[in-house]
């Protein structure tokens, strides 16, 4: 037996032990049938479990088997969803529901469970892993923390690679006779234990293998995207004025206000300018400090881009931002 094999033993008995002794009493857990599980699953997807038990034990009392789901009117099962929001689950429910009664079998592995409505890579790994022992990681949130706690593994979270590694790396600490509560007892720990902000490290069954604690350095992980910093950018819109009206040009369609009515960026001559209004403002990924220099035309001067228009109605056309916000600090608007 290697060093790696032994490790992976030694989780697989921690978590199991730990589940043994410390795992949450939920009512779904006293079943195997895979209807029960599944629906335990499917209500708890944006639930709190408090509210979803609640809620499990309605739909079993209405509809105690999936073969009486399938063949309940559909305003009856919205019905009894009716709180807990996200309808389209209840929807995707009542669909699945139809397809397994008429499949005669409930798909007994994460791959086929995964082609029915409203079962994704994570509900199917826990039905699967839960009622048929299939040795498969359900990984949501809860265990994609613990996971790369205990791995301290660096890679953006978000990034698929990343979770195939976990996907991976996680396989052998599933005791392969007990897979679903392997899985389960992660669910807890993650819920319980391995918090976001202040794991209880030192209650953890895992903390002897844990990469992050050993570091000091587990609410690091799991790593986001950072954000982007937006780039600064100083932008010049020249308020032109020619005798009571105002110059404006149609910006291009690609690129910043596509298609919108602004204040020229350039001026085609040399002509006296006075230091006007200056504005920050925010987009995805720009910081742009847009001043507004102010100059008079010449009464000839013609420019074919451009619109001559009242400053007192441009508000009524698409304008940018900070074109909206001059036309305020000017008291146009
Ligand atoms: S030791 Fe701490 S960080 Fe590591 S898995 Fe346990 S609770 Fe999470």
């Amino acid at each position: 037996m290697n060093e790696t094999t032994t490790w992976n033993i030694d989780i697989q008995t921690a978590l199991i032990e730990w589940f043994d002794r410390s795992a949450r009493t939920l009512p779904w857990r006293s079943y195997s049938n895979p209807y029960a599980i599944w629906l335990s699953e499917v209500i708890l997807q944006q639930t709190r479990v408090a509210q979803g038990r609640a809620y499990w034990e309605k739909f079993m009392t209405e509809f105690p088997t999936l073969q009486s789901l399938a063949e309940a009117p559909s305003e009856k099962v919205m019905g009894l969803w009716a709180g807990l929001g996200y309808y389209s689950r209840a929807r995707n429910l009542h669909a699945t529901a139809k397809i397994i009664a008429e499949l005669g079998d409930f798909p007994n592995n994460a791959k086929d469970l995964q082609s029915l409505p409203g079962i994704g890579p994570y509900t199917a790994a826990a039905i699967a892993s839960i009622a048929f022992k299939q040795v498969i990681p359900a990984l949501d949130g809860n265990a994609f923390r613990v996971y790369t706690r205990l791995f301290a593994l660096a890679d953006c979270i978000d990034l698929p690679s990343t979770q195939k590694i976990i996907a991976h790396k996680s396989l052998p600490l599933l005791d392969p006779l007990r897979p679903g509560d392997s899985n389960q007892a992660i669910m807890d720990l993650g819920a319980q234990i391995c918090t976001p902000t202040q794991p209880k490290c030192i209650d953890c069954p895992l903390a002897f293998a844990c990469e992050a604690f050993r570091r000091g350095t587990q609410t690091d992980f799991p790593m986001k995207k950072s954000k982007k910093v937006a780039k600064q950018v100083s932008m010049t819109l020249h308020v032109i004025m020619r005798k009571d009206k105002i110059a404006v040009i149609k910006r291009p369609s690609k690129g910043i206000w596509g298609d919108l009515w602004c204040f020229p960026e350039e001026l085609p001559e040399t002509i006296p300018v006075i230091e006007g209004l200056r504005k920050r403002h925010l987009l995805t990924h720009l910081d742009l400090d847009v001043h507004f220099p102010e100059s008079h035309a010449p009464s000839l001067w013609i420019e074919p881009q451009w619109e001559w228009v009242d400053p007192n109605v441009l508000q009524h056309r698409a304008i940018p931002v900070p074109i909206r916000w001059w036309l305020e600090e000017k008291n146009y608007i």
